[in-house]
């Protein structure tokens, strides 16, 4: 199986759209539980949620420029959900 299923990709759409409240404790319980379970069993989110931390501690440090590299991981991110079909 090469291609997520839809209800895989539904979850991560869900997920990538409640992200950032997660990170910042701003998602309910049932939220927050959903989207932790998620980042454990996938892997493309879980690095989506690791490129928010880096940023917003970059932002918070008070870094002016975000690193380059988290900014294309996200690009490459969102192209990977509308692209299904390497899904690897
Ligand atoms: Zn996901």
């Amino acid at each position: 199986m090469t291609m997520m299923s839809l209800s895989e990709m539904a979850r991560c759409l869900r997920t990538s759209r409640v992200l950032q409240r997660y990170l910042d404790g701003e998602a309910d319980d049932l939220t927050a539980a959903r989207v932790a379970e998620h980042l454990e069993t996938c892997r493309r989110c879980g690095l989506q949620a690791r490129t928010y931390q880096a940023i917003k501690e970059a932002l918070r440090s008070g870094s002016r420029d975000v690193d380059d590299l988290a900014l294309r991981r996200l690009h490459a991110f969102s192209r990977s959900l509308a692209d299904t079909d390497d899904a690897g």
